[in-house]
This record gives C-alpha cells, structure tokens and sequence, in this order.
C-alpha cells in the first residue's frame, strides 16, 4: 500500500482556491521532487498535508498510512510522522534547539529521552552537517544565518526520522557550500529511508548529489507533469516554459 495518497485535492488559502485537484501517490522508500514556478502551490501543498489550519481543504483527499488525515490537527500529524521543514524556519526564544529537538522526540515517540543518549545522537548529526555542537545550546534559530536555520531543519530531519519528510525549499538562499552540507543531511537520512521523501524546490542545485524517483511540476495548482529523474535535468536547461504555455 502507499504511504501517501493524495486525491483529488483542492485547498483554499482566505477564499481563494490554491491547488486545484492534485493527485500525488508517494510509496515507502521513495523520493520525490515538487517543482514548478513561484506561486504555483508547491507549499500550499505541503502546509495542506501537514494541517496547518490557514489551509482549507475544500476537497478530495489525502491518505495517510491508509487513513484519512482530513481531520487530524497538526500537532497528531507529527506524532503519526510528518514532518515538514520551512522556507522561512521561526525563531524561537527561550528554548534551545537541543530541548525543541528532545521534546519533538518525546513527543514523536511518546517516551522520556535519556539525556545521555540524546547528547551522543545530536553530536553525531551535527557532525554530518559540519555543526559546532555548541548551536544544540542556542536559543532556536535566534540569530542564526540563513544557512544555519536551513541545518537546523536538517538536523530535526536526521534527529526525529519522520516517515514522511516535506522539504520546503531548504536549498533557497545558501551558498554552495552550505547546499553541499544539507544535501548531505539529506542523503544520511534517505540511508536509512523506510518512510518517504518529498522535496520542494525550484532550483536543482540540492539534487545534483541526490536520488530521485519521481518528479512532478506544479502549475497554477495543478500537476501537469510526472516524469522521473530526468525531467530535473530537462527543467534545468529548460526552465517551466513548456509547461506555461500548455
Ligand atoms: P509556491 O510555494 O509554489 O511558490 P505557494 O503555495 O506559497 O506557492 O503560494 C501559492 C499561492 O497561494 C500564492 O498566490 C500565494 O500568494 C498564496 N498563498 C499561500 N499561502 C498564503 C497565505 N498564508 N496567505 C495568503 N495567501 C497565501
Ligand atoms: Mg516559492
Ligand atoms: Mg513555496
């Protein structure tokens, strides 16, 4: 059976409709790529998928585990596994990202954390994202450059291991080097993929050293396009053109 299914889905941000019908089947261990042009829905998507309650379904459905997540609130969709990473990551005074991290955790799993375990598990992630372990100590994204909210994001990934894993964008804004460092995260954690992966972008930089299985572009609300691994490579000599003027 899928992990994710998606039928059908129409999604309203203040009256106004946003995804228009999409259809999107995502199987365990597999990753995607979303793309398409600004404005196009990419992550009205994924906040609809997540629940976050600005989002209205107005119709269709999504399938999760082989049950609906229509009415299921946002803080039961992370527990059950989602997780999505922002375009603009919070900056969160007075909890440090170590804590955010341990509760989510305890949150996910329902159990106490050991703080002993713990520590050893974040140092290690934050090794393969070249993190001075000293950023588990500091306030949530409180003065973190870009870069470093965009690790941030990649360490709760690599820390939770959620099963269904939404990247929103976390390649915008960064350097080269930085996009060689999360695409790295991303790769430790596709290692040990037996959920799914879904990564939103309209650059193609992160994927260069990533594996895709499917690609979809979004316009205007609608997929009007599923292709593999190679349609990243046609739309980075193309661009969206073709798909605009369909
Ligand atoms: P993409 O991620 O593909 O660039 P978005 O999903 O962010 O596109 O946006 C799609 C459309 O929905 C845009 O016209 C955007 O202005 C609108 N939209 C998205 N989120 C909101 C919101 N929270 N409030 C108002 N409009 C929104
Ligand atoms: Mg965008
Ligand atoms: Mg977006």
């Amino acid at each position: 059976d899928a992990l994710l299914q998606v039928k059908n889905l129409s999604v309203s941000v203040e009256e106004k409709e946003i995804l228009k019908g999409v259809d999107l089947t995502v199987n365990r261990g597999e990753t995607h790529v979303l793309m398409g042009p600004n404005g196009a829905g990419k992550s009205t998507l994924g906040n609809a998928l997540m629940g976050n309650p600005n989002y209205t379904v107005t119709g269709g459905e999504i399938i999760f585990n082989g049950k609906s997540l229509i009415d299921v609130p946002v803080n039961e969709r992370a527990k059950d596994g989602l997780f999505m990473s922002f375009q603009n990551p919070l900056e969160v005074p007075g909890i440090s990202l170590g804590n955010f991290i341990r509760n989510a955790l305890e949150q996910r799993t329902g159990e106490r954390v050991r703080l002993w375990d713990f520590r050893k598990k974040i140092a290690l992630a934050m090794d393969v994202l070249n993190m001075d372990h000293s950023y588990a100590e500091r306030d949530l994204n409180v003065g973190f450059s870009g870069g470093e909210k965009k690790k941030a994001e990649i360490l709760q990934l690599l820390m939770l291991k959620p099963t269904l894993a939404i990247l929103d964008e976390t390649d915008s804004g960064l350097d080269v080097d930085a996009v060689r460092t999360v695409s790295q995260g991303v790769q430790e954690y596709q290692k040990n993929l037996d959920g799914a992966l879904i990564i939103i972008t309209h650059s193609t930089r992160i994927l260069e050293s990533l594996h895709v299985d499917h690609t979809h572009v979004l316009v205007d609300g609608k997929i009007v396009e599923n292709g593999d691994a190679s349609l990243v490579e046609e739309i980075n000599e193309n661009g969206f053109e073709r798909f605009l003027k369909a």
